[in-house]
């Protein structure tokens, strides 16, 4: 494995380069971020203390239009991995041809461990310290592990405060009431849905014969489950992070989201319950889930979960990338040598930032669409884009994720090269 999670993600790019003419100035242009900002945050904590979290923001490339990515909250956040999940937004934006370039963000910190006073705080000493750096034509920031619409409220209501103007263009995924979008929320799964129902339709696999394995329960993973046990799959294991459930005759997945809401304390903003104490079923560990002989395996957590060290163990006939990163570069070539089909993050979970544009879009035309136009807006997009990815794929004989970093490096190299040649 490369000794950094960005050196790892390069490996796609270098093996996409392969099979696109991209001029020598594009490749080299697309090996680096434009700029990276880390910051120091001071937070005064409840109890009177100050203390100081270390935050991110990287615009990875913006030659087809502002960057945009979420901020993420979460104990492993470092440089080397918000760089990284930049790296790849920029390729998810020109995969679904929206008009933005990539960026990403976040804060290291376990956020279960702040009141909600202490999370608003903080959330305004992060837009405080990269107010500069963003913008609703420069960069977007949006939601990601542990962030949510109330959290993109207070950035958003940050901003106005320092720009001393309404800019709702500048955050998306924010609440309805401040100019979220409807279907923000169930974007990053209900476009995976699409991505898949597309795929098993080709391969002539009807749902009610199709076991699916679910890893993580957060915004996407839940609803992912959710929407695929509607259409007539059978989920026989989810998981969250302490552990998973699983029962070989499907779960009932409402049941379990509407537990894992119960067990919620009364201000607790993350879900403190997990889907282990479900007693009804056999309880797993994660590393049993995704080890399961299942048809379907959807990774919806962290990066690096399908490594060398587990990647013999995996039994599953199809991946779809719910998460940014699951699978490493050295498991990916295996999974293929073992001829496991992986469908790739920066297709199956791109519906999250494709209702984040049709966001900014309503917030600067300033008329809102009905949930039925977000959701068919999405399904087109996604559709289209997963049939020229799959037409790329056989064509060349490469995997999914090699064609959609083809697909969209003719694209990225088609921008740098009609920027012309200032260097
Ligand atoms: N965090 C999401 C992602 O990884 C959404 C980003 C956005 O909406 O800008 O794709």
């Amino acid at each position: 494995m490369s000794d950094s999670l960005f050196a790892d993600a390069s490996q796609r790019l270098e093996q996409a380069l392969k099979y696109v003419s991209l001029s020598d100035d594009a490749t080299e242009h697309l090996k680096y971020p434009k700029a990276s900002l880390a910051v120091s945050i001071p937070v005064r904590m409840d109890n009177g203390t100050l203390r100081i979290f270390q935050g991110y923001r990287v615009r990875y490339d913006d030659t087809r239009g502002p960057t945009k990515g979420g901020v993420r909250y979460h104990p492993n956040v470092s440089m080397d991995e918000v760089q990284s999940l930049a790296f790849w937004m920029t390729f998810k934006c020109a995969v679904l041809n929206l008009p933005f370039g990539g960026a990403k963000g976040g804060i290291t910190l376990n956020p279960k461990e702040l009141s909600k006073m202490e999370l608003e705080r903080l959330s305004r000493g992060y837009v405080d310290a990269i107010a500069d750096f963003i913008g609703p034509d420069i960069d977007i920031p949006a939601p990601d592990v542990y962030t949510n619409p109330m959290i993109m409220g207070w950035m958003m209501d940050q901003y106005n405060i320092i720009r001393r103007q309404i800019t709702p263009a500048v955050v998306t995924g924010k609440p309805l009431s401040m100019g979220g979008s409807l279907g923000r929320d169930a974007a990053t799964a209900t476009g995976a849905f699409f991505v898949i129902e597309s795929i098993m339709s080709k391969l002539n696999r009807p749902p009610q014969e199709t076991t699916v394995a679910v890893q993580g329960f957060g915004n996407a993973g839940a609803e992912i489950a959710e929407l695929l046990s509607k259409a007539g799959y059978k989920i026989v294991a989810v998981s969250d992070s302490q552990g998973g459930i699983y029962t070989k005759q499907g779960l009932d997945i409402p049941s379990i989201r509407q537990y894992k809401r119960s067990s919620q304390g009364i201000k607790a903003i993350y879900c403190k319950g997990t889907v282990c104490n479900i007693h009804e079923h056999e309880v797993i560990t994660n590393e049993e889930l995704l080890a399961l002989d299942v048809d379907i395996l959807i990774p919806a957590a962290l990066e690096n979960q399908i490594t060398e060290a587990n990647v013999q163990d995996i039994k599953a006939k199809y991946i779809f990338e719910v998460a940014n990163g699951p699978i490493n570069s050295v498991a990916d070539k295996i999974l293929e040598q073992r001829g496991i089909h992986v469908f790739p993050d920066i297709l199956v979970n791109a519906g999250g930032v494709t209702v984040s544009y049709f966001e900014w879009v309503q917030n600067r035309s300033g008329l809102y669409w009905t949930l039925e136009a977000v959701n068919q807006q999405l399904k087109e997009k996604i559709v289209k884009e997963t049939e020229q990815i799959w037409a790329i794929s056989q064509t060349l004989a490469i995997s999914m994720r090699t064609a959609a970093y083809v697909h969209a490096l003719n694209r990225l190299g088609e921008a740098i090269n009609a920027k012309g040649t200032r260097d």
